[in-house]
């Protein structure tokens, strides 16, 4: 009896002549922090056995500098002598245990380089890091060619099968490549053979060097999105002729690191570049891997099923989840713990040279470290609170083998996260929501919606056997304010409009810009959804599908403007300046171009019929405004812990109920997992 796969195209095998990949999935690269810790490579390797085991087809280690110059910031990873060979065979060795296979990238961050020693095709800054770069001279730019080259051999001598080499993003390579940062008049600037010089020597001095059987991907830059970006005609040019010069598989690459359209953050609708690796479809023969915003099954099977690509390239969605492909070969893609493409523990720690997790996957890069051994001895476990503190705390604590109970007063599960789904670009939210009910199913949990509960509802609930320890996860209460006027009926909550869903007038005052404030703000103006209309999207940003411009640029649309929205806040810094560091700038953008009016150095003075009387710096000032919003920040929510206390209750306290102040859900899952990992 045949069965049928549940995903036909990405469990479908890929011959590459020389090797054969077990499916079309490849986890992309990401510089993971791990690199430059102390003992990291035996975490890395553990790190990258789990995708393997898991049954990733292809992964591609974070970026290694083939020299010092290229390094990514000072001491960063690098691959140029038998002595690093020799760390890295910890890696391969512990991939290919667990049958997979792993690429190394080369990645030379040229202008980039957070760095003194940082070098680039012509003497021009980036503007994101404050290095001016030197000029590599004509020999300079050989021998760079031979270090790539060097570090390829270097990595099949490690055990790899193969290198991805790093010609997009913005690095070295594309900055050869582009006009916007290659001003040259030498044999490696000027005319686009001269440009394309350095990417294609590059690829042929690799092939020449680790011979035929060895994967050679090259990851091409195929929308710049950045002014001076290429044109169309010169991404083909480049393409074709490093399929000549001996690569194995293309890569997509969308956007430089300093364009200023968002490419991966969670309001980027899914699968929203697949269309240009199609359109390079239609010019090379060697196949084609399709990047950004794939995290589901469901969305990859589809890529590939509408031919835009012969495998799909997925680096955050393994954080998540390294049993995603396991999961999707044995049907159970509803099993999958998804990545909300929320960056909050991944980029944005790399961006912090901080080591890389993930928000929903706090084991990730962990590995070693965050262990959930079955239990010798079952406790009977009470877990007040079902938000994410109390979700990844219930469930890990009973996959070890607790009896665990998990209770909410509300009638779903979610705690936050139940508003936080609302914000037009979170709807990824649901993903994590639906990953903890399958979790708290197949765990054994036992869940008890709409109980509120105190030490008395505890006692009841013992039955034959007390329980051992109570865990806190009650989440917070929003902070109030205390100006004059606040029983005005024109101040609501935060709570009033996400939950209640409560009518809000066309003038608004909004006060704390948190990532509450800039998520209602958000709610407020946004009146259509874009992240579910491509084209919409797309057009807001202004990427020109049909890339009449150099790299892909065209005007963004205008957003409809409907409501007046003050988004007001105490502290004389700018606006903002607390959110994500890789996606605070897509929430500000968003605002300014709904025209939402972003004031710091405000002092709330009183509420009236007129609205709200501020100081803006000492300048007194009406908003002549219908509602108040406070999002104000929050206080822990423990009005049970004397209770619990006196009751004679082991108690444990986790997440907002624990410290409100700089919560987030990273904290929480987190918290709740170690925790779990601990009891
Ligand atoms: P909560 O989520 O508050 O859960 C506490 C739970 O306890 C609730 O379900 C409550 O009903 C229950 N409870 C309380 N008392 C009792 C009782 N006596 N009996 C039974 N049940 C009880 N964080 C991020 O990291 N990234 C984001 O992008 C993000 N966006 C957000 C957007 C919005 C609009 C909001 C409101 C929050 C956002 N957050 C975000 C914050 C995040 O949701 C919180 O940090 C997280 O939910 C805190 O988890 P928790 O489990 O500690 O508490
Ligand atoms: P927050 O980030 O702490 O912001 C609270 C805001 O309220 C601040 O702007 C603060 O600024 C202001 N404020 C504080 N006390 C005040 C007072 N007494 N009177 C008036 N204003 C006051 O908290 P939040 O926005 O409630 O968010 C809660 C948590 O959820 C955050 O920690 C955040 O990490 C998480 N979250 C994250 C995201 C995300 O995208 N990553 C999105 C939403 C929420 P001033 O003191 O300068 O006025
Ligand atoms: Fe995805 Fe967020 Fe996890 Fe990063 S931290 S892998 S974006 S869920």
């Amino acid at each position: 009896m045949t069965t049928t796969s549940p995903f036909p195209n990405l469990l479908a095998p890929l011959d590459l002549g020389f090797t054969q990949l077990k499916n079309r999935t490849l986890m992309g690269s990401m510089h993971v922090g791990l690199e430059e810790e102390k003992g990291g490579y035996d975490k890395l390797a553990a790190f990258y056995a789990a995708r393997a085991k898991g049954d990733v087809g292809l992964i591609v280690t974070g970026g290694i500098a083939p020299n010092i110059a290229g390094w990514v910031a000072p001491f960063a990873g690098r691959m140029s002598s038998s002595r690093h060979a020799k760390k890295h065979k910890v890696i391969t060795k512990a991939v290919h245990a667990e049958g997979g296979k792993i690429c190394m990238q080369i990645l030379h961050s040229g202008r980039y380089g957070y760095h003194p020693l940082a070098v680039s095709a012509s003497k021009v800054k980036s503007p994101i890091t404050p290095f001016k770069p030197r000029e590599l001279s004509s020999r300079g730019v050989k021998s760079t060619i031979k270090d790539y080259a060097n570090s390829a051999l270097l990595a099949k001598q490690a055990g790899y099968d193969g290198v991805e080499i790093m010609g997009s993003e913005g690095y070295l390579i594309n900055q050869f490549f582009c006009e916007r940062t290659n001003k040259r008049q030498d044999e490696w600037g000027g005319t686009l053979e001269n440009r394309a010089r350095l990417a294609i020597e590059t690829v042929k001095h690799t092939r020449e060097k680790v011979g035929e059987a060895f994967i050679i991907i090259y990851r091409l830059s195929m929308l710049d999105l950045v002014e001076g970006g290429a044109p169309w005609e010169e991404v083909v040019y480049l393409a074709k002729e490093i399929e000549k010069a001996g690569a194995t598989l293309i890569n997509t690459g969308i956007g430089w690191h300093e364009a200023r359209v968002p490419t991966i953050a969670t309001s980027v609708p899914r699968a929203a570049f697949t269309w240009i690796t199609k359109k390079m479809k239609a010019e090379v023969s060697i196949p084609l891997i399709t990047t950004n915003r794939i995290n589901t099954p469901e969305v990859a099977e589809s890529v590939l099923a509408n031919g835009d690509a012969d495998m799909v390239s997925m680096a955050r969605p393994f954080l998540a989840d390294p049993d995603f492909v396991a999961k999707a070969m044995l049907n159970q893609s509803d099993h999958i713990n998804t990545c909300i493409a929320c960056n909050q523990a991944c980029l944005d720690h790399a961006f912090e040279q901080k080591r890389a997790s993930c928000l929903v996957n706090p084991q990730a890069c962990y590995e070693t470290e965050l262990i959930f051994k079955t239990v010798a001895a079952q406790k009977k476990l009470a877990v007040i609170g079902a938000g994410p503190a109390g979700l990844a705390f219930a469930t890990y604590a009973a996959e070890r083998g607790h009896e665990v109970h998990l209770f909410d007063q509300a009638n779903e599960i979610g705690g936050q996260f139940n508003y936080a789904k609302q914000v037009p670009g979170k709807e990824e939210f649901y993903e994590t929501l639906r990953y903890y009910a399958k979790r708290i199913e197949v765990t054994g949990v036992h869940l008890h919606l709409n109980t509120r509960v105190d030490a008395g509802l505890l006692q009841k609930q013992q039955g034959e056997k007390a329980f051992d320890e109570v865990i806190m996860a009650t989440g917070i209460k929003p902070r109030e304010l205390s100006i004059e006027g606040v029983e005005h009926p024109k101040v609501m909550s935060y709570l009033d409009v996400l939950r209640d869903h409560k009518p809000v007038g066309k003038k608004v005052a909004v006060i704390g810009a948190g990532g509450i404030g800039f998520d209602v703000s958000e709610y407020l103006v946004e009146n259509e959804n874009l992240s579910t209309d491509l084209d919409k999207w797309l057009d807001h940003w202004g990427i020109d599908k049909d890339y009449k411009q150099a790299g892909a640029l065209k005007p963004q649309t205008a957003p409809r403007f409907e409501r007046e929205v003050y988004l007001l806040q105490r502290k004389s810094t700018k606006v903002g300046k607390g959110l994500g560091k890789t996606t605070g700038w897509i929430h500000r953008s968003s605002l300014v171009n709904h025209k939402v009016q972003m004031i710091n150095s405000v002092t709330y003075q009183k509420v009236d019929d007129q609205g709200l009387h501020v100081l803006i710096g000492d300048q007194p000032k009406v908003l002549d405004v219908d509602h108040i919003i406070v999002c104000a920040g929050q206080e822990p929510l423990r009005e049970l812990e004397n209770e619990l206390t006196e009751a004679g209750y082991k108690t444990h306290i986790i997440g907002g109920a624990y410290v409100a102040s700089e919560l987030d859900a990273k904290r929480a899952i987190r918290q709740g997992a170690e925790l779990a990992a601990e009891i």
